[in-house]
């Protein structure tokens, strides 16, 4: 597998003449993400992140300063055809941003297509055309699947199969843009039939999103040797689910209305190529867990196909924002808690077939760690909603309540490396209507 390597563009000593991006907890010189934005309502233009700025491209390119920039790409408003690239053209076009904002002899040329980010609106980066979601997750997995079958967590197919199913790519939204609870159908035990209305048991699921690159054709499987190229790059995804609806509809088809109201993404694109310094071995599997079957092993991708990312979920209620309070973490924990890498998750998405397109979002499914103080779902954290937690404002929650803000963010480490963030995926969730 021809994984991103390490460069120059990942030089811990390098720093940017925009200097709000030196020392810059998610977007410093070395990260260089891809977003959508606009301001004041103008058009949703393509731009990189670094620091409290965003660089316009387009204004970038029509200035010269992008030689080799074909110009068709950086006309639209999504990063669709910018994801098609090869992994060559992704890299050319990051060493390009990196000399750009490192070297002082670019910055009055450049300077100009500079954006402060707070006067900025982003948008979702791609028009997502499909979006599945996995259940890499082996602890939530487990969470999960004990609430209902505490002998028997995991379905026999689970270390076989990297488990998923379709979810919904029209409901999709960027971080910032408020959920409203939805209604639907709920089925109360001592009732004999189901009930309608605002869902009482809503709840926020931590994932990693996984953006494809380069498509494959109808029919043409993805090798796990190729599966890397086909990686853009990744947010974080807030898969919010009503979990009322989803137990009384889940059975035998899976996931629908519990799921596909909304989910919010971060927006930022945050490249394959940015987080070469932090790959990782995927952890071990227990004693006696089978091995993948061999469409889903190689040997590159299991020494260094897993990120070393830390996930974190912070809650603010309408209280805590009225007395100013911080927002109150409600888990953290590593990205390596999943079964199955990313890579896994595109090759088998592809094994029969399935033609994946620029663009298409993956959820890699609620990433929690073994305790609590990485659950990474409200659903495990209040044990089923049977034991509330208790909010340093002094109120209790077992799920998401109106008015209630969650938001989830995420940053790469490695010893000798510049850290890099995956800004923020926010949505405060309004009464239904
Ligand atoms: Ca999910």
């Amino acid at each position: 597998m021809s994984l991103p390597q390490i460069d120059h563009t990942h030089d811990a000593a390098a720093t940017s003449w925009v200097e709000s991006a030196n020392g810059h907890g998610d977007f410093p010189v070395q990260n260089l993400p891809y977003g959508v934005f606009c301001r004041g309502g103008g058009r949703p233009q393509i731009g990189v992140a670094i620091g409290d700025h965003i660089l316009d491209l387009a204004g970038t390119a029509s200035a010269g300063l992008l030689r080799d920039a074909d110009a068709s790409w950086l006309a639209g408003s999504s990063l669709n055809a910018l994801m098609a690239f090869s992994p060559d053209e992704r890299l050319t076009l990051r060493r390009a941003l990196f000399e750009l904002l490192t070297n002082e002899r670019h910055r009055a040329a450049v300077t100009p297509h500079l954006k402060p980010a707070d006067a900025c609106t982003l948008h979702l980066p791609a028009a997502i055309g499909d979006y599945t979601d996995f259940y890499v997750g082996i602890h939530h997995a487990n969470n999960v699947g004990a609430l209902f079958r505490p002998d028997n967590p995991l379905l026999p197919n689970y270390k076989y199969v990297p488990i998923g199913y379709h979810g919904r790519a029209s409901s999709i939204r960027p971080s910032g843009v408020p959920v409203v609870r939805p209604k639907g159908q709920r089925k109360v035990p001592e009732q004999d039939a189901p009930i309608v209305g605002p869902t009482v048991r809503l709840d926020y699921e931590l994932e990693l999103g996984v953006w494809i690159g380069e498509g494959n054709a109808l029919g043409e499987p993805i090798a796990m040797t190729d599966a890397a190229r086909h990686i853009a790059g990744y947010c974080l995804l807030n898969d919010w689910s009503a979990r009322d609806f989803q137990a009384w509809e889940y059975q035998p088809l899976g996931p629908f209305l519990a799921k596909s109201f909304q989910s919010t993404i971060s927006p930022w694109v945050i490249t394959a190529e940015a987080l070469a310094p932090f790959r990782i071995a995927q952890p071990a599997r227990p004693q006696g867990d089978p091995a993948p079957l061999p469409y889903l092993f190689d040997t590159a991708d299991q020494a260094s196909g897993a990120l070393a990312i830390k996930l974190s979920a912070s809650i603010v209620t309408a209280r805590m924002r009225q007395t100013g309070q911080a927002p109150y973490r409600l888990s953290e924990g590593p990205a390596s808690n999943m079964y199955w890498t990313a890579a896994q998750i595109v090759t088998h998405h592809a094994s029969n077939g399935c033609n994946l397109n620029p663009g298409d979002l993956l959820g890699t499914g609620t990433i929690s760690a073994p305790t609590i103080d990485g659950y990474g779902s409200l659903l495990e954290i209040s044990n089923g909603g049977k034991t509330p937690i208790t909010l340093p404002s002094g109120e209790a929650r077992t799920f998401v309540e109106d008015g209630d803000e969650i938001l989830l963010t995420a940053t790469a480490h490695a010893d000798g490396f510049v850290s890099i963030g995956f800004g923020q995926c926010r949505a405060i969730v309004l009464p239904a209507q």
